[in-house]
C-alpha cells in the first residue's frame, strides 16, 4: 500500500462505470447514505449497459475481501464511502488481486466523521470510527460515537461515555 492515496474520483463528481467491464461488483462502505446513493448510481449505470452488478450495501472490509476473492478476473470493484473505511477496502481490493485500472473508487466523506457533542452543542471533526470514543474539543467530555447518524447530514451524535 502506497502512502498516500490519490483518489481517482473527486469528492463532488461520481465517477461512471467502465463500459469495459461485464461484471461490477459494488460496494457501499459503512453506515454512509452518500456511499448507499453512490452505489445505488452505479448499479442503475451498470444495468443500463446490460451488465451484471451486485451491491454490497453497509458493507465492512472482510465483506469487500470476500466479495472480490469470489469475482472472476476482469470484474469490476467499485467503491463508495468515508476516507477511512475506503482506504482499508482499497487496499484489500488490491491485496485480492484487483488491477489499480480495475477499481472505482468515490470518496463521501474525507477524514474523519463529525460528531456533535450534546454537552456544549458543538460539532466537530474526529479521527474515529463509529463505535470509537474521541474526547470533545471544546468541552472536553468523552463522548461515544454513535453509529446512527442525526439527521443533520453527516453528523453523528456524540453520546458522554464517561465524566471528563
Ligand atoms: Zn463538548
Amino acid at each position: 500500500m502506497s502512502a498516500g492515496f490519490d483518489w481517482d474520483a473527486d469528492e463532488c463528481g461520481l465517477g461512471t462505470v467502465d463500459a469495459g467491464g461485464r461484471v461490477f461488483l459494488i460496494a457501499a462502505l459503512g453506515d454512509c447514505p452518500d456511499a448507499r446513493a453512490a452505489a445505488a448510481e452505479w448499479c442503475a449505470q451498470a444495468i443500463a449497459l446490460g451488465r451484471t452488478a451486485t451491491v454490497l450495501s453497509g458493507a465492512d472490509t472482510d465483506a469487500v475481501r470476500e466479495a472480490v476473492d469470489g469475482a472472476r478476473a476482469g470484474s469490476r470493484v467499485m467503491l463508495a464511502g468515508a476516507e477511512r473505511d475506503l482506504m482499508a477496502a482499497v487496499a484489500a481490493v488490491r491485496a485480492a488481486g484487483a488491477l489499480p485500472s480495475e477499481v472505482t473508487t468515490h470518496l463521501t466523506v474525507r477524514g474523519g466523521v463529525a460528531v456533535f457533542c450534546p454537552h456544549c452543542a458543538t460539532a466537530q471533526d474526529a479521527a474515529v470510527a463509529p463505535g470509537g470514543r474521541v474526547r470533545c474539543a471544546t468541552c472536553g467530555t468523552v463522548l461515544e460515537v454513535r453509529s446512527h447518524r442525526s439527521s443533520h447530514h453527516g453528523t453523528y451524535l456524540g453520546a458522554v461515555a464517561e465524566a471528563a
